[in-house]
């Protein structure tokens, strides 16, 4: 019975296996209908100076109306863009969407900064650079407007090739911010090797201030260090008033969070 059960258990693995290949296959499959078909939106989500609650800028984050199944999270379909190499094409267009949407910021008078996600998939071509330097010719939009946001983990893969690259974008003024900051292997020698602005603290660490005073302490050193190193702090996934209350009195510069507004289609933003 023992040896039965083992042998129902390989044959459940392979199954889930196979289950999960042809997941794949059909999202892959789905995905380039997207592209052509137009499904991939861009949601706008503020980023406020904690000092005025003024809105300094928007982080762009990917969405997918899919036609039967509705909006999909990006972290559904991102690994599959990056397994597939489709993010690339997928950030071409994002960054020019992304730098014309500044530009008629622009026209209406808000002086919108607006940062997009990379991945590691960027770090190993001139493809980045040759796309972000299209569309900022073509916009005519001041490079301080754009920011670029990366993970270590993102960096990890390919640290040599991260570092060339943020330095060319950051050396036309490009804004580079590090993400998700604390979550996983953190390696603090990044902050030195790579042009980097401002660091955001990950959410983990926001979301049970006040109860985890620890996460207090983390979120004040990790502030100190920053400013310590010339860079600024920005907290994610700041939902009450008592966590900004705090995190302005640590000193931190910026904060993103549904207190100050979720991730939006455009026409649906106040920035008020
Ligand atoms: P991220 O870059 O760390 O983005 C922040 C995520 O936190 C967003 O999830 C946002 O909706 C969510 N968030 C913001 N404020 C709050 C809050 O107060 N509470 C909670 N619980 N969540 C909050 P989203 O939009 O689902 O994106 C997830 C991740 O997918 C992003 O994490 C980013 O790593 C990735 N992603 C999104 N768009 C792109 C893209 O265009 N390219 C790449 N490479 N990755 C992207
Ligand atoms: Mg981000
Ligand atoms: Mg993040
Ligand atoms: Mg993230």
């Amino acid at each position: 019975e023992a040896q039965n059960g083992g042998a129902n258990r390989v044959k459940g693995f392979m199954a889930e296996q196979e289950d999960r290949i042809s997941r794949e296959f059909f999202l892959e499959h789905e995905l380039k209908r997207a592209l052509e078909n137009n499904e991939l939106a861009i949601f706008y989500q503020p980023q406020v100076s904690l000092k005025d609650r003024r809105i300094i800028g928007m982080e762009a984050l990917i969405r997918w109306h899919h036609p039967e199944k509705g909006l999909i999270s990006p972290q559904d379909f991102i690994p599959l863009l990056e397994k597939t190499g489709l993010i690339v094409p997928v950030t071409r267009w994002l960054i020019s969407t992304v730098c014309n949407q500044i530009r008629d910021w622009h026209k209406q008078g808000l002086s919108m900064a607006v940062s997009v996600n990379l991945s590691a998939e960027h770090f190993d071509s001139l493809d980045l650079i040759k796309t972000t330097k299209e569309a900022l010719d073509e916009t005519g939009i001041d490079p301080h407007y754009l920011g670029m946001e990366i993970t270590e983990s993102t960096v990890m893969q390919d640290v040599s090739g991260a570092s060339k690259i943020l330095e060319e974008l950051a050396g036309w003024g490009i804004k580079v911010s590090l993400d998700d900051f604390g979550k996983g292997y953190s390696s603090l020698s990044y902050l030195q090797r790579l042009a980097i602005d401002t660091i955001k603290i990950d959410r983990y660490f926001i979301y049970d201030i006040p109860e985890n005073s620890q996460n207090i302490t983390l979120a004040n050193t990790i502030v100190t260090m920053a400013h310590n190193l010339g860079k600024e702090v920005l907290a994610e996934g700041v939902e009450t008033e008592e966590q900004a209350r705090i995190l302005r009195e640590l000193n931190c510069d910026y904060a993103q969070g549904f207190l100050f507004g979720r991730p939006q289609p455009p026409d649906k933003l106040s920035f008020g």
